[in-house]
């Protein structure tokens, strides 16, 4: 199979069949084989009765997976990538604000150059105000923190050759963070291509602004598990260390000085009377905290069954 085309929905009765229509009507030009994976993230309304029409109508093609109830848009994809079998994956949304249209182009950019992944970026967006500001910002942060150069990390619209989707596992909400989750998983080849985008033609979004949040703290998630969740005590050990050494320098200080004090005959204060004796024990207490917590990191890393996994890219030589 060539192509597998991957939608994932929650409550978009009014959209799928213009879609699946307009999708048909693209991809039969291009004479290569392809299957459209409709993933119902628990629907209420009638989604699924409409899928199974076109299911009826194309039964070549049109093929569907649901969900017993909601799990989100990365379960969605995740299970659609699981099942799929085409060489090239495109994800899009079912709401028709990503244009079929641009699904030739993408395929045969995937096809031609050597890419991973190809990401849409819709330049002009048609959405209102309060989610485009945040969305830059979202974007800017997200491009800071991972190193991927994409002006638009969370568009439906995306192209993947299927070793990479069958190498990363989508989960919470970490949607937005594919290219992220892609490069993590040693698939450094990402390109972006500008591409249509319409407003909402009915119902409405299913993310509210809690996605900005929620999406930050992903973002920092999965930052860190990607640098550090194999060697945790490499990040904490070394901070804990660091905090340790100085209170301890510090309070050695405070001792000796009150010896030396001491000695010569003086009269010295109380240690506990200096405020830096409150640092040194604050450094000190801080820098266990962090050691224990590398430690317990590495405790439970040992322990993790894919501790172990690593995803070849291929081998010579080898028996299968
Ligand atoms: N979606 C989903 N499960 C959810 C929420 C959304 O499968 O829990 C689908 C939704 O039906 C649409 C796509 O994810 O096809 C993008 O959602 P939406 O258009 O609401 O997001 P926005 O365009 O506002 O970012
Ligand atoms: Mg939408």
């Amino acid at each position: 199979m060539n192509l597998s085309i991957i939608i994932p929905l929650y409550n978009e009765e009014e959209s799928i069949t213009e879609l699946t229509e307009w999708i048909v009507k693209v991809t039969e030009k291009m004479k290569i084989s392809y299957e459209i994976i409709f993933v119902d993230d628990g629907s209420t309304d009638r989604s699924w009765k409409v899928i199974g029409e076109l299911h009826q109508k194309y039964s070549s093609v049109v093929k569907g997976i649901r969900f017993r109830r909601n799990y989100g848009k990365s379960a969605a994809l995740n299970v659609g990538f699981d099942k799929c079998k085409g060489d090239v994956v495109i994800t899009m949304d079912a709401d028709l604000q990503d244009s079929p249209d641009e699904i030739p182009v993408l395929y045969e950019d995937m096809i031609r150059k050597q890419y991973d992944l190809i990401s849409g970026w819709k330049k002009k967006r048609y959405d209102p105000i309060s989610k485009t500001i945040p969305t830059k910002l979202f974007n800017k942060v997200t491009r800071y923190m991972s190193g991927i150069h994409l002006h638009d990390f969370n568009c439906g619209l995306k192209a993947y050759r299927a070793e990479v989707i069958k190498n990363i596992e989508v989960y919470g909400e970490m949607h937005r963070y594919i290219p992220v989750l892609a490069k993590n998983a040693g698939f450094k080849h990402i390109g972006e291509r500008e591409v249509q985008h319409q407003a909402r033609k009915y119902g409405s979004t299913k993310f509210g602004l809690e996605r900005f949040i929620n999406g930050f703290l992903d973002l920092l998630t999965l930052t860190f598990m990607g640098k550090f969740s194999k060697k945790p005590m490499h990040f904490f050990g070394v901070w804990g260390v660091f905090f340790f050494f100085i209170g301890f320098c510090s309070s050695l200080y405070l001792g000796i000085d009150k010896l030396i004090i001491l000695q010569r005959g003086g009269s010295a204060p109380l240690i506990a009377n200096s405020p830096f004796f409150y640092f040194a024990l604050l450094c000190m207490i801080l820098g266990v905290q962090l050691f224990l917590a590398g430690f317990l990191g590495e405790m439970i890393s040992r322990n993790n069954r894919d501790r172990n996994q690593y995803s070849l890219k291929e081998t010579t030589g080898l028996d299968e």
